[in-house]
């Protein structure tokens, strides 16, 4: 089959300032990062827009700094530089074990986090992780700048807190003391693919006891989720093999998965027990 793109305005502003105000000035228009995703649903007018606004020379919506306290994530960073980042090594490596499952190369030098995370594809990737670091988002408009932790952003199917003129300016990661991570993304082959399903668990043990975790999933649910009750099972618990078992059929429990192209339901629910098993078990650090 042959798709085309329709006729479109195309604006390349240099300040954020200058992209809000073309947004809010120009109907029918909408941000266009690395375009992987939006190209590919206007080909298939899944999402129709006359105007794009692209983001890539807007410096304050690139990079990624250590602020101390903080690791700050511009939107519109590229998946490859996140990859390469030193500070994402040494801080966040749940966040850079997600990204290297992501697409190939190419694609991670045009996809952005920010558009990741504005698709709100139920199997995003970088969304299990920022989940599990409870990251906050900082969302520009004309009026200012708003901050949405993570939990709150997803609202729905593809649907996010991000209102129609607003741009995702960046992610804040707060840096805390976790003893163990680990993830895992199973998809219908070995690389370049979307996920069937992802899970991502941070922890933080002490003398054997759980004193806190986190864990989160993709494309089991019409957003990516964190398991809250399984987290809520393991807090302040010693750990254990039957315990890390009993956690991972909470896990599963919590889960709404759908059948479609890339699996069943019922593969998604049984194999969100065993990611959160294997995951579970590496980052408490249980044989
Ligand atoms: C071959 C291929 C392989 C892929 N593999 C994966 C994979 O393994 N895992 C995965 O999760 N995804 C994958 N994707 C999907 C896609 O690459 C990612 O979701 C990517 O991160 C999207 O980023 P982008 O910058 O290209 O977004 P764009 O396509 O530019 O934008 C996506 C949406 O977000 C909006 N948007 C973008 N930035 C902002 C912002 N800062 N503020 C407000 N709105 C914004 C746009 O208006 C649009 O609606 C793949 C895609 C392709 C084509």
């Amino acid at each position: 089959m042959y798709y085309s793109i329709p006729k479109i305005e195309y604006y390349r502003p240099k300040t954020l300032s200058e992209a809000l105000e073309i947004l809010a000035k120009v109907e029918d228009s909408k941000v266009i990062a690395g375009g992987t995703d939006l190209l590919v649903d206007m080909k298939t007018s899944r999402v129709r827009a006359r105007v794009l606004v692209d983001i890539n020379s807007v410096a304050e919506l690139r990079g990624i700094e250590d602020g101390g306290e903080f690791i700050r994530i511009g939107a519109a960073t590229k998946l490859q530089e996140i990859l390469e980042s030193r500070i994402v090594s040494e801080h966040l490596p749940l966040l850079k074990a997600a990204v290297k499952s992501m697409g190939s190369w190419q694609i991670r030098n045009l996809a952005t986090v920010g558009g990741n995370l504005c698709t709100a594809s139920p199997a995003a990737d970088t969304a299990p992780p920022l989940l599990a670091y409870d990251a906050e988002l900082v969302i520009a408009g004309l009026s200012g700048l708003r901050v949405v932790p993570i939990s709150k952003f997803f609202t729905g199917y593809r649907k996010t807190t991000v209102n129609r003129g607003e741009i995702l300016k960046e992610v804040l990661i707060r840096k805390s003391g976790w003893t163990g991570w680990s993830y895992e993304k199973l998809g219908r082959r070995g690389g370049f693919t979307l996920s069937v399903v992802a899970a991502a668990v941070l922890a933080r043990v002490s003398s054997s006891v759980v004193e806190d975790v986190r864990i989160a999933l993709n494309s089991v649910a019409p957003t990516p989720i964190r398991a809250y009750r399984a987290e809520e099972l393991l807090r302040g618990r010693r750990i254990g093999k039957e315990l890390v078992e009993e956690a991972a059929r909470v896990v599963a429990s919590e889960v709404s998965p759908i059948d479609d192209v890339r699996s069943t339901s019922w593969y998604r629910r049984e194999m969100s027990y065993r990611l959160a098993l294997e995951t579970l078990s590496r980052a408490l650090g249980v044989e």
